[in-house]
């Protein structure tokens, strides 16, 4: 077989983690496996060379940005090819560009246009383990540096897989799988063998911090194979596959919080053709990703209120954006409120199970949680909440549903 294994920060936060890590990529080699690695920065690095950053200047560039970033997986992945080879094994590292990985020039948030994987095909083939330096890529015309947004060495692993044709794709964390929710809220939360791309989509970018969304979505789009699984044990962990009827007789498979959020309010907006549009266009212009979107119905047609929430990390754009908007349309005023929680419950059984969201409105009236704002997909209802009632919301839900049954 040919695997990708994927190994996260704190696989390889040091010397002594990138040993083991070798010990498993020799151990899958003498198992008579061919493997390519992709490795993150060891734990802490990026969020310390950002820190850095802004210690000394509040407006980096994003170019400068991307290359003082992508050092941090460069230093992981030629330790990692050095720790490999002292098993006894050929291993080359590859920097993003190196290995082919070919992204569009949107610096600090790349998309991967390409994955030309001549350079590390041929290091396979010729017995080598490659150890590609993962967040990272080029542009096209292979002039400047690139990354793919935080996070993004989980999506540089499954396009890696994908453009190899591995038959497995594994991403080594520090947790064993995939949760029915976060373990250090609900002590009995389980561990799932395997849940579908859709729910694992959901509850990625709902929060549950074991998988990047994006490279999710793209194991997705091309049915590239994936387990999630600890670097620290031997557990199989969680297999993401295809939605099959086994499944769906689960009605819910997880639920999912998220504090990353903040909601920004306007009051007092015309209620016309193309407000909406005015404003998510600018906000969109500023590369900010809007989850959920609440409008009035106006009672006489003509003044409305908007609520949207953005990542915290973009509250003051788009509080630059909202004000400078809300003031063109004569608008009545701006709100924010960070203090917010998102809690999603997912499961593809909502799909052919009716009464869910009811049931999830129930539970947290009857625990005097009020509910700000609610958004559903087929397999997902979020709930917008107080932030200090998360855990709460969490906890009942998760009982409500009997998640520590599954
Ligand atoms: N090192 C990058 C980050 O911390 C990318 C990754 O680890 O996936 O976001
Ligand atoms: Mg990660």
């Amino acid at each position: 077989m040919l695997i990708v294994q994927k190994y996260g920060g704190t696989s390889v936060g040091s010397p002594e983690r990138i040993k083991e890590v070798a010990k498993r990529v020799a151990r899958c080699k003498n198992e008579g496996n061919d493997v390519a690695v992709i490795v993150s920065a060891m734990s802490g690095v990026t969020d310390s060379l950002i820190a850095k950053a802004y210690e000394i200047s509040q407006t980096p560039s994003n170019h400068d940005m991307d290359i003082l970033l992508s050092s941090g997986e460069i230093v992981s992945a030629s330790l990692t090819a050095m720790a490999i080879e002292t098993f006894g094994f050929k291993s080359i590292a590859f920097t993003g560009s190196q290995a082919g990985i070919i992204t569009d020039n949107c610096h600090t948030k790349a998309k991967i246009t390409k994955v030309d994987t001549k350079r590390v095909a041929k290091a396979i083939s010729e017995g080598y383990v490659p150890v590609i330096a993962g967040f990272q890529g080029v542009t096209d015309d292979l002039i400047d540096i690139t990354t793919l947004g935080r996070g993004g060495s989980d999506l540089s692993a499954v396009a890696v897989a994908e453009a190899l044709k591995a038959d497995l794709c594994e991403i080594y964390t520090d947790v064993d799988g995939v949760y029915t929710t976060d373990p250090n809220i609900v002590k009995d939360a389980r561990k799932l063998e395997k849940i579908s791309y859709e729910e694992m989509l959901e509850l990625a970018s709902l929060g549950a911090k074991v998988l990047q969304s994006r490279s999710v979505e793209f194991a997705k789009n091309y049915n590239v194979k994936v387990v999630v699984r600890s670097s620290f044990t031997d557990d199989p962990g969680t297999l993401i596959v295809k939605e099959d009827s086994i499944m769906e007789q689960v009605v819910v498979s997880g639920v999912a919080y998220d504090k990353k959020q903040a909601r920004i309010t306007i009051h007092g907006v015309p209620d016309r053709p193309g407000i909406a549009a005015l404003l998510f266009t600018a906000i969109a212009n500023e590369n900010i990703v809007v989850d959920m979107i609440v409008q009035n119905i106006s009672i006489e047609g003509t003044i409305t209120d908007i609520s949207f929430t953005v990542p915290k990390t973009d509250i003051s754009k788009a509080m630059e954006v909202s004000k400078k908007i809300a003031k063109e349309l004569k608008a009545a005023e701006v709100l924010l409120n960070e203090d917010i929680a998102k809690i999603s419950v997912v499961g593809v059984g909502m799909r052919t199970h009716s009464g869910v969201a009811a049931k999830i409105f129930k539970i947290l009236s009857e625990n005097n949680i009020n509910i700000m704002m609610i958004s559903t997909s087929e397999i997902k209802v979020s709930c917008i909440v107080d932030l200090k009632y998360t855990e709460l919301a969490v906890r009942v839900l998760h009982d409500a549903f009997e998640l520590n049954k599954i």
